[in-house]
């Protein structure tokens, strides 16, 4: 199997596997905790349960994930076709369910590369969210200095 993926994100420890798109045991393992998170919402565990048929029969295809953006090949109409999701939307035309195969996709690869490349994610999330603007200059460095530390010229 090619994986498009380790061309574009060589630091996702998972996508120079040759298997990257099947069932993995850390997949089975974050399956098994997203079915113990939405174990309430019956929408939620059809849509776990879809994704892990789909990608049982490798039919799962990511091309690209950021910790923030991600994008896949369709599974129902082949690699022609390529869905862009985030962890609260979707351009698939199943977009307008809040719970189908591509926000589970998302969460599953979250944690996926929380495992396996925090720091390449968080580092990733970082630079994807910059801080907000702030009107307020920040205050000087004397707002942090002690009182007792006048007493020891240097510090
Ligand atoms: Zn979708």
């Amino acid at each position: 199997m090619t994986s498009t993926l380790t061309e574009t994100a060589a630091a996702y420890v998972l996508a120079e596997s040759p298997d990257a798109y099947v069932l993995t045991p850390t997949r089975l393992g974050i399956f098994t905790a997203l079915r113990m998170a939405y174990a309430g919402d019956p929408a939620a565990l059809r849509a776990i349960g879809r994704l892990e048929e789909a990608m049982g029969e490798g039919k799962v295809v990511v091309t690209a994930f950021d910790g923030v953006e991600g994008r896949c090949a369709s599974v129902s109409r082949g690699q022609a076709v390529e869905h862009v999701f985030t962890a609260t939307g979707c351009t698939c035309e199943g977009g307008r369910h809040p719970w189908h195969i591509h926000p589970m996709l998302f969460r599953l690869l979250l944690a996926e590369r929380a495992i396996f490349d925090p720091a390449g994610l968080l580092a990733e999330l970082c630079a994807a969210t910059p801080p907000p603007a702030d009107d307020e200059p920040p205050p000087p460095d004397d707002a942090h200095r002690p009182d007792w530390a006048d007493e020891f010229p240097g510090l």
